[in-house]
């Protein structure tokens, strides 16, 4: 009996048309309760009570609510039922969001997109679980199903403008009375943004693509370059990953860091990078000027001028590269199955021979590494760099003990010296007559906590010095090269030193941009 009288409500509720007043504010709330709870764990963590807190949190709630209403008013009054569509796929998005969220502490970010969309599915295959698929099923289809079923009197035009009207106002007007707590905001926009489902996709999706459109228009090309010596010459070129500076004892960093390039004769430059995310610092580090326009990049160039150009990466960010021995960690895996893909270690495999089989007299190689790339650097450098310890294993920053995140990032600095000093021993094991050079550049920096700031992406203006002080290391062989007397360097110094090493001359390059003498 009361069985049937359930499934009579059931039937009754979805045959009544509810109103699109309380449909929205129904959906509204459920967002937030349901696929919000991460970024508000975050907000409060942060902010360790006190009046503050429940101002901020309370506010977020109102802001939340107000603005998740107004778009689905917006959505659902425009597009009827492409609009509930276009909602029930946003729950199962957030559904597979949050699952990665509270399975993997990933922060949903514009390189995290851009990790989604470069990543196959086969890579992409060994995250799926039975947690997952329970993520999907309760949170992602079940409420789908009932946004699709439940009938919605839409109502009128006028109805439609006093309700987006007003909780945009509302919006707008909590945000205004928050000004005073635009510290907390700014200095958390990052993380925080990056767990509020559904934005934290959609507007980094946005982000990703519009970054990968601005990068893909067509190259402006600089004028040809000719070789103008024909000695053998070899430089390898490797780009670090959210290195700072001071972690390296190179550098003075009290740690021992670098025990085995400081076997090495490199020559240490003090650099600061163009900016404080990968996008940019790797731009700057292939480009011979500072530019917004798609000016043609190192790689490229030199590959054009007749030069051999290998390019292996674990990272993504670069601007288009065009050459034809373009190779990612999934390409080196199946070229050698042996090799371990989770660490930068894979990028030497069979170098040193790949190199030995090209017949060019100009050869530049470009190793893009990830190795010190947050939030759980522990991932990032096999067992046995695991030296400095207790580490810490956690994404979520804010909650990490500071010496055993600083004892995980120095392991990744470990890594980074062994991998560096491998290039030397690959350089070394070339053919005596050869003139060999290696340089090491770092995208960004990273902080480390200081000031409650964690990894790096703040505006260049406001950066600290964590985020833009780099390492700038050279090795070269015996009489190929020697370093000007320069303490100080850019990324920009790249493309004019790499260019001069391997003997090549154009209108554009710039003698005072060349660190070598
Ligand atoms: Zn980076």
């Amino acid at each position: 009996m009361k069985k049937f009288t359930i499934q009579h409500t059931m039937k009754k509720y979805f045959k009544e048309k509810a109103s699109l007043t309380v449909f929205c504010a129904i959906l509204s709330a459920f967002t937030l309760i349901a696929y919000n709870i991460p970024a508000f764990r975050f907000a409060a963590n942060d902010l360790n009570g006190g009046f503050e807190a429940v101002v901020i949190i309370s506010s977020l709630v109102v802001i939340m609510l107000a603005l998740n209403y107004f778009v689905y008013y917006l959505i659902l009054w425009l597009g009827r039922t492409v609009g509930k569509c276009i909602v029930a796929l946003s729950f199962i998005f957030n559904s597979i969001a949050l699952y990665f969220i509270n399975t993997f502490d990933v922060s949903i970010d514009d390189s995290m997109m851009g990790n989604v969309f470069n990543t196959q599915w086969s890579e992409a295959s060994g995250f799926f679980s039975l947690g997952w698929v329970m993520y999907v099923l309760l949170l992602g289809i079940l409420p789908s199903i009932y946004v699709i079923a439940r009938k919605v009197n839409y109502g009128s035009v006028k109805r439609m403008g006093a309700n987006i009207g007003g909780t945009l106002a509302l919006t707008l007007a909590v945000i205004a009375a928050n000004i005073p707590n635009w510290t907390f905001i700014n200095r958390n926009q990052g993380p925080l943004g990056s767990l509020v489902l559904p934005w934290s996709y959609t507007v980094n999706s946005f982000r990703y693509h519009s970054a990968v459109r601005r990068m893909n228009r067509p190259e402006i090309l600089l004028p040809d370059a000719v070789f103008t010596t024909g000695s053998k010459d070899v430089c390898i070129l490797v780009i670090g990953e959210s290195a700072r500076r001071d972690h390296f004892s190179l550098y003075g960093y009290e740690r021992e860091t670098n025990p085995l390039l400081k076997q090495d004769n490199v020559t240490t430059l003090a650099a600061t990078s163009a900016g404080t995310y990968t996008i940019l610092g790797v731009k700057a580090i292939l480009s011979h000027t500072p530019t917004d326009d798609p000016m043609e990049i190192l790689p490229n160039y030199l590959y054009r001028s007749g030069a051999e150009v290998i390019w292996r990466t674990s990272n993504w960010g670069e601007p288009p590269v065009h050459i034809d021995k373009y190779l990612k960690v999934s390409d080196l895996k199946q070229r050698y199955p042996e090799a371990d893909e989770r660490y930068d270690g894979i990028l030497h495999e069979g170098l040193a021979e790949e190199i030995k089989a090209s017949d060019k007299q100009k050869i530049l190689v470009v190793l893009h590494t990830s190795t010190s790339h947050g939030p759980v650097y522990d991932n990032l450098y096999p067992e046995e760099f695991r030296r400095f310890t207790p580490v810490c294993t956690t994404a979520e920053l804010s909650k990490a003990d500071l010496g055993e995140l600083v004892n995980a990032y120095d392991n990744t600095i470990l890594y980074t010296d062994f991998l560096l000093h491998s290039v030397i021993g690959e350089l070394q094991s070339l053919p005596e007559d050869w003139r060999r050079c290696m340089i090491y550049v770092s995208d960004h920096g990273e902080s480390l906590g200081e000031n409650g700031i964690y990894m790096h992406g703040v505006s260049m203006s406001m950066a600290p010095k964590e985020q833009y002080e780099i390492p700038f290391i050279v090795w070269m062989s015996e009489g190929a090269a020697r370093v000007k007397e320069i303490k100080e360097a850019g990324q920009f110094n790249v493309f004019h030193s790499v260019m001069d090493f391997l003997g090549a001359r154009s209108d554009i390059y710039d003698e005072n941009m060349n660190i070598f003498e």
